[in-house]
């Protein structure tokens, strides 16, 4: 990716969000109402961003094997045993980063398992380690359609957070501050999303993997006017970019779709990998999960649950089918890459024949790397390359350009 401006303002964002934590503070998940825990006065830190941070740092396989002696399985979340081993180990990541000594300590831990019930493991394991208050929310998995009933049903639990909350900071949250940051999370979503989509011009100013750096306020300063000026800065760019036919990689003859977690550990390597085979990946489910289009001010709570629980990740196999045929046409994706990620089936959409069905579907290829989010014991590099490579040449080819 050409050098950015805008990145010189996230490296200043982050540090200021990293070093300001002042309490009350919540934890949450990274699609957990965050506006509601805003709206009440809490900061929020998000546990999986830090599981991210020990996968980019490549430090995670060194707390790995610590949790594995809690008990934790070999094969579930590594962004979990990541993050719960580097704490037994008193480690983060944010000391050489920040300066800070520790990960903030909680006044609530909240988390929503429409991702996974790994999350709800997760974050009991520090309420007990912080003595701290924790409140799940369990909103119906799997949907193929949205009914009244299941928003009904995720706008209760709401109702249950905000009164758990408002004991914690003994303070109660006014309507006019949820309105506030639905409104501002509306936004930075909104611009989020056409930042993303600058993606879909030919050349491609941006790639997934400028993608998973950027993306980082739109999860952990949702619902804050710092995301919105941020995401307005990275979109005015790329637009300039964009209209002077600046691409992210060289030569971009194959457009390709990610599909899955990003292998944390090999940005830079993959990044590359692409980039040295004329190839750009302009697309991705992971990036386009924080495009909640239904954040609605006007109706926050029923809003926040619409959006909170129709995300990809939460839907059955049609559903997912059809959200993904929407991005390559709208990307103009020549291939498809899913990720098979070892400790996070949630997110490896390879394995009840998706990847079949969409290529009956839209004639696109698809190819199943196997890898992980941050344990990288089970990656094999070498045949990865190959097999990347081959799919690329077999695509080249396809379209007359080899
Ligand atoms: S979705 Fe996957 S990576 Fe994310 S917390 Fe759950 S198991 Fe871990």
């Amino acid at each position: 990716m050409p050098h950015l401006q805008s990145q010189q303002s996230l490296k200043l964002i982050l540090k200021n969000y990293f070093t300001g934590f002042k309490s009350p503070l919540a934890w949450c998940t990274s699609a957990g109402p965050a506006e509601i825990l805003r709206a009440l006065g809490f900061d929020v830190y998000f546990p999986e961003n830090h599981g991210a941070l020990l996968g980019a740092s490549r430090t995670a396989e060194k707390y790995i094997p610590r949790a594995h002696q809690e008990g934790f399985g070999g094969e579930i979340c590594s962004y979990l045993t990541s993050d719960i081993g580097a704490w037994r180990m008193k480690e983060t990541p944010l000391t050489k980063a920040y300066g800070l000594p520790s990960v903030p300590k909680p006044d609530l831990i909240v988390y929503n398992t429409n991702q996974c019930r790994e999350v709800a493991d997760w974050f009991n394991f520090f309420a007990e380690e912080f003595d701290c208050p924790v409140f799940g929310i369990y909103p119906p998995r799997h949907l193929e359609e949205i009914h009244q009933r299941d928003i009904d049903n995720v706008v209760g639990q709401f109702e249950d957070l905000i009164l758990l909350g408002e004991k914690v900071i003994g303070n109660k949250m006014t309507d006019a501050d949820l309105m506030e940051t639905v409104l501002l999370s509306k936004r930075g979503s909104q611009l989020w999303g056409e930042v993303l989509n600058t993606a879909q011009t030919t050349p491609s100013p941006i790639t997934f993997f400028d993608g998973t750096i950027l993306m980082a306020p739109i999860v952990v300063l949702r619902g804050t006017q710092i995301c919105v000026d941020f995401y307005q800065e990275v979109l005015e760019e790329l637009t300039q970019l964009s209209s002077e036919k600046i691409s992210a990689v060289a030569k971009e003859d194959v457009r390709i779709y990610w599909e899955g977690m990003p292998v944390w550990g090999r940005l830079k390597a993959f990044s590359q990998l692409f980039a040295n085979n004329n190839a750009a990946v302009v697309a991705s489910t992971y990036c386009n999960s924080w495009i909640f289009d239904d954040f609605d001010e006007n109706n926050p709570l029923e809003s926040l649950a619409l959006a909170y629980t129709q995300i990809f990740i939460n839907r059955g196999e049609n559903a997912k089918l059809d959200m993904m045929k929407d991005i390559i046409n709208n990307f103009n994706i020549d291939g498809v890459i899913f990720h098979d990620s070892k400790t996070c089936f949630n997110n490896s959409n390879n394995r009840f024949g998706l990847p079949k069905k969409l290529t009956d579907a839209t004639g696109i290829s698809c190819v199943t790397i196997e890898g992980d989010l941050n344990d990288m014991r089970f990656l094999s590099d070498g045949q990865i390359e190959t097999k990347l490579e081959t799919f690329i040449d077999q695509i080249g080819s396809k379209k007359g350009i080899y």
